[in-house]
């Protein structure tokens, strides 16, 4: 079906966000790389989002981004509606209580960390390195720096396929290293996070070792997705990598990072093939050489194009 047959065939007449038939997700995802959405939707607010999914046929999939830094969208682009909370609808850090704050899952991660710096609350500095925003943080249990999501959330407002309201608690989303256990799709709205008085000297300073960290340890300026592979049990993915002798390993216009070997690069002009293949054959080398199999954390969405189809290697 094309995007316009797909939009004429859904009752929009109540939406208020904003619909695109056919939207670059190459235009969103860090890496720069990937095919169309075949529709791409933006809520207002929770109300819209609502209607507009009580409406959408069963049929319909659903996809869910962020701000696209943990994402690889393949070039044959992805069906149905993918979903993009606005700033404006769901973003934004309030105050609860003396150490609760309710966060919009489109905050961006570096927000909530200088939003719980005003508000003297530490155990979040941890935010102001990763690139991504709070729903992503959630489905991903973000984390860095000795922190993570998982520690923080007291409860999360999510939205069912059938556009109604659930909360979870904290044990209910289900979270494990890089793994959240709560149902695929459910789209997370904002979320009860808690953190500890703290003095606002030592958080500053906290939120500065974090900067510098990641200047100096990760290639932050470049096309890339963050870590590509969770790290096995007691093990570093880069470590593994690096035995591998995969370290700049190129194909295409995608390599394995020099600085930081669990990231893969766009160098300007690869495409979602290049990258995806760069970390299969990463997958394949480490497996010969050391057994393990890695598990990407990268999230890889949509259809291969025609003819560019990447099996997992070695079957797995
Ligand atoms: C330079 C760089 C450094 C990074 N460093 C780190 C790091 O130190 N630690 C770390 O954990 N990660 C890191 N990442 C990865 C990434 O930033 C995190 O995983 C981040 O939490 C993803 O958030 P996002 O908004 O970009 O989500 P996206 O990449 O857009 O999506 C990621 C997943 O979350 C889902 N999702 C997004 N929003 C919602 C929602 N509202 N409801 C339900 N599901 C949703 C998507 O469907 C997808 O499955 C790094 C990435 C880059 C590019």
């Amino acid at each position: 079906m094309s995007s316009t047959d797909l939009l004429a065939r859904l009752d929009t007449r109540d939406v208020r966000g904003a619909l695109v038939p056919g939207f670059a997700l190459g235009d969103t995802t860090w890496f720069r790389v990937g095919g169309a959405a075949e529709l791409y939707y933006q809520p207002a607010d929770a109300e819209d989002l609502s209607g507009f999914l009580k409406r959408l046929p069963d049929d319909v999939p659903v996809t869910l981004v962020g701000l696209g830094s943990n994402l690889l969208a393949r070039e044959g682009g992805v069906d149905g509606v993918t979903i993009r909370l606005s700033q404006k609808g769901f973003g934004g850090v309030v105050r609860s209580g003396e150490t609760r704050l309710e966060v919009g899952a489109a905050t961006a991660d570096k927000m909530l960390a200088r939003a719980a710096l005003d508000a003297s609350l530490a155990g979040f500095a941890f935010y102001f390195g990763i690139p991504g925003g709070v729903g992503g943080a959630l489905r991903m249990n973000a984390g860095a720096n000795g922190g993570e999501t998982a520690a923080r959330v007291v409860s999360v407002t999510a939205m069912s396929r059938a556009g109604e309201i659930v909360t979870l608690t904290n044990a209910e989303m289900g979270y494990a290293y890089r793994h959240c256990g709560a149902p695929a799709d459910l789209i997370f709205l904002s979320a009860t996070m808690e953190g500890t008085p703290g003095d606002p000297e030592a958080i500053s300073a906290e939120m500065d070792a974090v900067t510098e960290h990641r200047e100096t340890a990760q290639p932050i300026r470049s096309k890339t997705g963050g870590s590509t592979f969770k790290n096995p049990p007691g093990q570093s993915a880069w470590k593994l990598i690096d035995a591998a002798g995969c370290r700049g390993l190129t194909i295409g216009g995608a390599h394995v990072s020099q600085m930081h070997c669990n990231f893969l690069i766009n160098e300007g002009e690869a495409t979602a093939f290049d990258i995806e293949m760069v970390g299969e054959t990463v997958r394949a080398r480490v497996f010969e050489t050391s057994g393990v199999r890695l598990d990407w954390e990268i999230k890889r969405l949509g259809r291969f194009a025609e003819g560019r189809e990447i099996e997992p290697f070695l079957g797995f």
